[in-house]
């Protein structure tokens, strides 16, 4: 097996239980495993990365995005909250949208995403959707490592007027599609030595049968599994639930048993005590004694005003908080300098949610939510999942702590090379076989394609302009 030796001017190791700032370090990798990691290394080498004036770090677990329709949100969420639904976008827009976006807007989406991802940090994904196998090909051809779920449910919402949500369920409950996803962790999970794994995810709260979260947690017990869900992430929804089941949806959750170590938990974002829901409640003491951890995808909220009250509180409180994209842009340089800016707003603190507080989410809690200790840190033993990221570019000088310039201050420009398993993914900003240019193309097209199918969807019957007024008129020729 071949060993690679990486001397760099900074190091984030890992030592004694958390991440320490080596400087002047080297990390030794032998195919795709770490062996040693220290000041000083005289052993053998058959490759060299001189990372000198660089910053070698873990790669970011990123524990919740949907590869096939997250770019399709660019243009046309943004700046658009109805208040009807408290700001959540979920029933008007992307309900008009989603049924308009075409096989193969979503395949061109996952494709583009596969840079978007490389090239920001990510070597881990956790993605939630429909089309796993097409996602199971781009992670084995593109080297990253990738949790893949395959979406199930028992029915789904609408709204036929805009001021009230309604629901539609299915004959079968969503069974059949549950079996599927269960064939698919079978027939996926192990595979490009163990880099694609396989998950169960119920898609929402609101729109899965009790019985069927119930076989879900079931299931992955047995299978030893993650187990994702979407819940709490909208006031319509935590409404719903109250109204369905007179307790909070995550109360709701615990008395069902669903709640575990084992689960990953979009968003949590309106728990019963937060001033969004405003109804008597610990959800984030429950969180915090379950085990249950938090996906938690800052932007996709904050851009509409919607903020976590807040992750500093959650993280005291005991709760595994992880990072995630969810939505457009699928960085998790974006997705940690939010998380941290935010939850000082909330909080009204400025020692709070940290850079070492969001890296170590974006780390070392992805890991614990999957349960691997192999990820997340760069320790012997561990996966040689790196990031080689500029310490003298523009936006990175000067350094002190390298921690906080990335948190706070690195660009996707600054992220150098990317290292999976032991194998470079994207160098100078290059993912091998995935040319930007052309993805580009193929997911304008499809955004085309989705907002010219819109109207037809709409339960108002408004065009994508109506929908989303573009920011300035046409210039009148
Ligand atoms: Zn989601």
């Amino acid at each position: 097996m071949s060993r690679t030796v990486i001397r760099a001017s900074h190091v984030i190791a890992y030592q004694d239980g958390g991440h320490r700032h080596l400087k002047d370090g080297v990390v030794v990798y032998e195919g795709d495993t770490i062996v040693h990691v220290g000041q000083t290394y005289d052993g053998p080498a058959d490759q060299v990365i001189d990372a000198k004036d660089k910053v070698v770090t873990p790669g970011f677990i990123n524990t919740h995005a949907h590869l096939s329709e997250s770019p399709l949100d660019k243009s046309f969420v943004e700046d658009r909250g109805p208040r009807q639904f408290y700001l959540s976008g979920l029933f008007e827009f992307l309900s008009a949208r989603d049924g308009a976006i075409t096989e193969a807007a979503r395949r061109a989406s996952i494709a583009y995403s596969i840079p978007e991802l490389l090239r920001t940090g990510t070597t881990t994904i956790m993605e939630i959707g429909w089309h796993g196998d097409v996602v199971a090909e781009h992670a084995a051809r593109s080297g990253l490592r990738a949790y893949i779920g395959q979406g199930y449910r028992s029915g789904r919402w609408y709204t036929a007027n805009g001021r009230t949500v309604d629901y539609e369920w299915s004959e079968d409950d969503g069974d059949a599609a549950f079996k599927e996803a269960i064939r698919f962790i079978e027939r996926v999970d192990g595979k490009e030595n163990g880099r694609i794994r396989g998950f169960l995810t119920p898609m929402q709260i609101d729109t899965c049968s009790e019985a069927l979260l119930r076989r879900s947690a079931d299931a992955a017990r047995e299978m030893k599994v993650p187990l994702a869900l979407h819940v709490s992430q909208s006031v319509p929804e935590f409404h719903e639930m109250t109204r369905r089941n007179g307790c909070t949806p995550i109360e709701w959750l615990q008395k069902i048993g669903f709640l575990s170590e084992r689960c990953i938990l979009g968003h949590c974002i309106i728990p019963g005590e937060s001033s969004w829901a405003n109804y008597q409640a610990d959800d984030i003491g429950i969180l915090a004694d379950t085990g249950a951890n938090v996906a938690h995808a800052v932007w996709v909220f904050a851009r509409r005003g919607i903020a976590m009250e807040s992750f500093a509180r959650y993280q005291k409180r005991g709760v595994n908080m992880t990072i995630a994209t969810d939505t457009c842009p699928q960085s998790m340089i974006e997705a940690m300098r939010w998380t941290s800016v935010v939850s000082k707003i909330v909080d009204r603190q400025t020692q709070v949610a940290t850079a070492a507080d969001v890296f170590n989410a974006a780390t070392l809690n992805g890991a614990k939510a999957l349960g691997r200790e192999d990820l997340g840190r760069i320790a012997p033993e561990a996966k040689a999942d790196l990031l080689i990221w500029q310490s003298d570019s523009l936006f990175m000088t000067p350094l002190r702590d390298p921690i906080r310039n990335l948190v706070f201050s690195a660009t996707a420009e600054d992220l150098q090379t990317s290292i999976i398993d032991g194998r470079v993914v994207m160098e100078n900003r290059v993912v091998p076989g995935y040319d930007p240019v052309e993805l580009g193309r193929a997911v304008q097209a499809g955004a085309q394609a989705m907002w010219d199918g819109m109207q037809q969807r709409d339960w108002a019957g408004r065009d994508i302009e109506q929908l989303s007024p573009s920011s300035f008129p046409a210039y009148r020729g």
